[in-house]
């Protein structure tokens, strides 16, 4: 139990034994007058102190319209029209729905963080010859750990010594296994298979992908309160209305003569507990949350129940090419030097150069490179976003990078003149050749832009790279809308008008790999980053991360807040209905204080069920 639960089990505990005990005494001594209301204003105090005081507090927040300040008024105006009894048991109810709330939240928070159970226990570590089992905490970089069967990685690694299967499942919702060798990177919070492995430690425990992930789920657990902004908007109307109407009950009908006036008093201090919107004002972080965790489920990480109730208003989808619409992985095919360089000399430069680059074009380089770099032969590295790198390797200055990086370095070079993006190099300020690589479109990409078709939003895509790269791609695709030969800060200037030309109420979402384009997933209305495995920046600056680089999870990103959405609104015509009829009814004189409550109870029940439902939604199969 939270230590806020437990501070409401007390408060009820207390407030319920001396209910009790002023039951007890006053009906068998038959005590009526001022010891009577002393007993029964205990109770009620031991109740509702807490709720009274911060219900003072909130009033300095200029923020205290909501169900608190209803129960309040209700209650202590049934106890001033001499209604002991119920404004105790009014009170009663309500803290004891205020328990349920709080537990419900706890739960679904709890059960969220179990949905992607990644955190790793222990870790063996190897000592000389033996094992040691240690905290995943303990373990240092360059240490080398032993994964067995079935374990769970418990920090980022490489493997230095067998092959086998991992299961992603937990990090990236894939439930594809995927092969491992020797040189492989591990994540932590996946599981080794089904064969002995040895990994060096490259991380340590609080930097790994686990850690990390954990982190951003909790946090937005806390965020949820933003979410609630539509429950806030929502009590600030209803709230006074609710007021309005108790009061107009308690004036307007004596005027007419039409019973006594105490039994008007009474019938719109009814109205006000029938009124209290508890049930909703829970249900609605329960529904966020749920959708929330049934997203982390699938590998999608949204930091924030709000990012739900945005993502369904996106009708531009804006999308980096390299790495996103591709799959970044380019494939050199020739390799042209210009004068008395060997093609395997030209590549080796580039590669070097690129050594430290994250950039898919520099991965790909040093994968067709193949050999491991001796990286004391790179000095004074320089990566230039959206131009290249420069780099002193084996005491030469070399460039790689496009056709702008030479211009501006004042290097006359060869165009390429083939389809593909081409990586130009120069050697101590002479042009040393051209290296042709290509790039494929994701198939989960097309199936993207066919659902985003469908329903009629709208795609541009944005790259860095050439025009033709560019227009060959987005055909591929069937995206019109392409902007290309753009610098990073070019992105972040054509999104900032974009956003200008956005109708209100429509949003605008980039969908990128936060390599070169993190400021522009921090400035979209919402930043979706893809592979969060392994990339940082993507990690921090996105509002929401798909764990495995797949585009298409999108719509089920886009789902998931529909449905989420949904439950809100189904609990919020559902509560509010009721409240219309037992409003109705109090006037009427039909409902009792308590009966008013325990309906009060039912409709909190049925929506806090409404809402679990969402929890469920990944086995249903989005
Ligand atoms: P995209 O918008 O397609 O994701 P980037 O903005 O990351 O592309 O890069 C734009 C262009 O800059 C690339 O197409 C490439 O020509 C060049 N470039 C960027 N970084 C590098 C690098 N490390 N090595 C070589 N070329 C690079
Ligand atoms: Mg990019």
């Amino acid at each position: 139990m939270t230590k806020e639960a437990k501070k409401k089990s007390i408060e009820i505990g207390a407030g319920l034994l001396l209910y009790i005990i002023a039951w007890a005494v006053t009906d068998l001594k038959d005590v009526t007058g001022a010891p009577e209301t002393v007993m029964f204003l205990l109770a009620y105090a031991a109740l509702s102190v807490t709720t009274y005081w911060e219900q003072l507090k909130k009033i300095t927040k200029k923020q205290f319209l909501d169900e608190n300040l209803l129960m309040i008024i209700a209650t202590a105006g049934a106890f001033a029209v001499g209604r002991h009894k119920e404004a105790v048991a009014a009170m009663l109810f309500y803290q004891a729905g205020k328990l349920v709330e709080e537990i419900s939240l706890s739960r679904t928070k709890k059960s969220i963080a179990s949905f992607i159970d990644i955190r790793p226990e222990y870790a063996n570590l190897k000592v000389g010859e033996t094992e040691k089992i240690v905290p995943p905490q303990e373990l240092l970089l360059g240490q080398i750990i032993v994964l067995k069967p079935g374990e769970k990685i418990p920090v980022d690694a490489v493997v230095t010594s067998g092959t086998g299967t991992v299961d992603m499942k937990a990090l990236t919702g894939e439930s594809e296994p995927m092969a491992v060798w020797e040189g492989d990177r591990l994540y932590s919070g996946s599981i080794n298979m089904n064969s002995v492995l040895e990994a060096r430690v490259t991380k340590r425990y609080n930097d790994s992908t686990a850690a990390k992930i954990m982190r951003l789920v909790e946090s937005a657990n806390e965020k949820h309160s933003d979410s609630i902004h539509f429950a806030d908007k929502f009590t600030k109307y209803y709230t006074p209305i609710v007021i309005l109407i108790a009061l107009l009950t308690v004036i307007l009908p004596p005027m007419m003569f039409i019973e006594a006036k105490s039994e008007w008093i009474y019938r719109g201090l009814i109205i006000l507990v029938a009124a209290c919107p508890c049930g909703l004002m829970v249900s609605i972080p329960l529904a966020f949350l749920g959708g929330i965790g049934s997203a982390a489920k699938q590998g999608i990480l949204i930091k924030g129940g709000s990012m739900l109730e945005k993502l369904i208003q996106v009708d531009t989808f804006v999308f980096d090419k390299t790495g996103t619409l591709t799959e970044g992985v380019f494939h050199v095919r020739d390799i042209v030097p210009f004068n008395k360089m060997t093609k395997e000399e030209l590549l080796e430069a580039a590669a070097l150069a690129e050594s430290y680059s994250k950039h898919p074009v520099a991965l790909s380089l040093l994968e067709a490179y193949g050999r491991e770099v001796d990286k004391t032969r790179v000095t004074d590295i320089d990566e230039q976003p959206g131009y290249g790198v420069h780099a002193v390797v084996d005491g030469r200055e070399v460039y790689a990078g496009n056709t702008r990086l030479m211009d501006r370095e004042k290097i006359r070079c060869q165009a390429a003149g083939e389809a593909g993006t081409a990586v130009y190099v120069a050697v101590d300020g002479e042009y040393a050749g051209y290296i042709l690589i290509s790039d494929v479109v994701r198939k989960d990409a097309m199936k993207l832009m066919r659902w985003l078709r469908k329903r009629d939003l709208s795609a541009v895509m944005l790259t860095g790279d050439n025009e033709q790269v560019a227009e060959d791609v987005a055909g591929n695709l069937g995206i019109e809308s392409v902007y290309a030969e753009l610098m990073p800060e070019d992105k972040v200037e054509l999104l900032e008008e974009f956003r200008e030309n956005q109708m209100e109420g429509e949003l605008l979402a980039f969908v990128g790999d936060g390599i070169n384009d993190a400021p522009v997933l921090a400035l979209a209305d919402i930043g979706i980053a893809m592979g969060g495995l392994g990339a940082d920046a993507a990690l921090e600056a996105a509002d929401i991360i798909l764990m495995e680089d797949e585009p298409s999870r999108i719509i089920n990103a886009v789902r998931i807040s529909k449905a989420t959405l949904r439950s809100v609104r189904e609990n919020m015509v559902f509560a509010i209905g009721m409240k219309v009829l037992l409003i109705a009814m109090a006037f009427f004189g039909f409902v009792t204080m308590q009966n008013a409550i325990i309906a009060d109870m039912a409709v909190m029940l049925i929506n806090i069920l409404n809402s679990f439902w969402m929890l469920q939604y990944p086995e249903k199969g989005v």
